[in-house]
């Protein structure tokens, strides 16, 4: 049983304050609450954050959502392959067999935990139509690399920035670089939250408007707006068999309002990174493995902290979850392998074997609290913690 002196602490907390809670009921009271006026406006705050009012921000249901709207509109189906790292959420993957092309996965960089761009340039076939880089935990991929392959073998990138708001990339916030589309997640845990939301950006305008008719339905009221001065308020045409993916405006209200926060959110989130580091760095004499830093100069999202084992540790990784919640404190784990989980393992045959660095850091890893919301006494708990299931398990 957990510590009951003390109140669980979960690995992840939304941190929503009483601004998002006077935007929402604003909401509810304006009569408005489906995508409307306030989703336009988090669409136009998103592009102001990213410092490019040029942008094309579009407000989704999810970042799933955006991803699969960003993969239909640069055209996948059938027949493609599309490049994605194995270490990541189901989500990155799935959008893609949702338009029945296929996925091939890679390994990542031991050091970075991101997609090995080597890897990607191997598995290029004639096939291959696009390459989805991960920025996991918030640090970003090797964009510069990414991008090279990219234009090399004419294959479009969709960036899954599920964890990347805010990181940059050699001094480039993640959502300006020349990628096709950059995706966004506001899930209740991700670093800024509307409940469930997503973000898909592109500087692409047919892509942009693709998304747009794609997002609703297949409406499109543009197309013929600008040919018939006179449309009458109620009239549409359908002009794809589209999805179902638009924003709330009662969840864009807690976008406008997070979004603001978004700064000072990470700034606390470094914060906390900084004093794992000092607790579990190489000074500690811990067998632990801190994550990697961002390049100087870029900000890392820190989105999660992952811990791993060190290949001498007294203790796995399930028992030290195990006495870690014995203590009180949660903790997760990201991720499972995508070829580790049956439909991706069958689907294309896959073997722990084939993703090394994944599957040795997997077998090792653990994402200790990070959130806003933690106090400093909350981060020496976790501190303690770790530290005395780890020495406990000396032998
Ligand atoms: C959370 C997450 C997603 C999916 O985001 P949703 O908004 O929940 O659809 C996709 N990719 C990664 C890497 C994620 O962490």
């Amino acid at each position: 049983m957990p510590d009951t002196d003390r109140p669980f602490l979960p690995f992840a907390l939304p941190d929503i304050g009483e601004a998002e809670i006077a935007e929402v009921v604003g909401t509810l009271r304006s009569g408005w609450v489906t995508t409307g006026p306030k989703a336009a406006r988090f669409e136009r705050d998103f592009a102001a954050f990213l410092g490019d009012e040029s942008l094309h921000c579009i407000a989704v249901n999810s970042a799933t959502a955006g991803l699969h709207l960003a993969a239909e509109a640069v055209g996948l189906g059938p027949g493609d392959e599309v490049i994605t790292t194995t270490h990541t959420f189901t989500a990155t993957a799935e959008v893609v067999r949702y338009l029945g092309a296929d996925v091939k996965l890679v390994d990542i960089d031991p050091a970075t935990l991101n997609i090995d761009v080597s890897a990607i340039a191997a598995a290029i076939t004639p096939r291959t139509k696009a390459i989805m880089p991960v920025h996991y935990a918030g640090l970003a991929a090797d964009m510069d690399a990414v991008h090279a392959l990219a234009r090399r073998h004419g294959l479009k990138v969709i960036e899954d920035a599920a964890h990347a708001l805010p990181t940059t990339c050699g001094g480039r916030l993640v959502g300006t670089l020349p990628s096709e589309a950059t995706v966004f997640s506001f899930y209740a845990n991700k670093t800024i939250t509307t409940g469930e939301g997503g973000m898909l950006v592109t500087r692409d305008a047919a892509l942009a408007a693709r998304a747009k008719v794609m997002r609703l339905h297949g409406m499109n009221r543009d197309a013929f707006d600008r040919f018939t001065a006179k449309v009458p308020s109620w009239y549409y045409e359908i002009v794809a068999p589209g999805y179902k993916y638009n924003l709330t405006d009662i969840a864009a209200a807690l976008g406008l309002q997070q979004l603001k926060r978004a700064e000072a959110f990470r700034a606390r989130r470094e914060a906390i990174a900084a004093a794992y580091d000092a607790a579990f760095g190489p000074a500690s004499g811990l067998p632990l493995i801190t994550p990697p830093r961002a390049r100087p100069g870029d900000v890392h999202a820190w989105h999660l902290y992952v811990l791993r084992l060190a290949d001498d540790a007294p203790i796995d990784r399930d028992t030290l979850i195990e006495r870690l919640y014995a203590a009180g404190i949660g903790c997760s784990v990201h991720y499972v392998p995508l070829h580790q989980h049956p439909y991706w393992r069958d689907r294309y045959s896959l073997e722990p074997g084939q993703f090394p660095h994944s599957q040795h850091a997997y077998e090792r890893m653990l994402s200790i609290p990070l959130f806003s919301r933690m106090s400093d006494g909350d981060v020496e708990r976790v501190i303690a913690a770790v530290r005395g299931a780890v020495a406990s398990a000396a032998p």
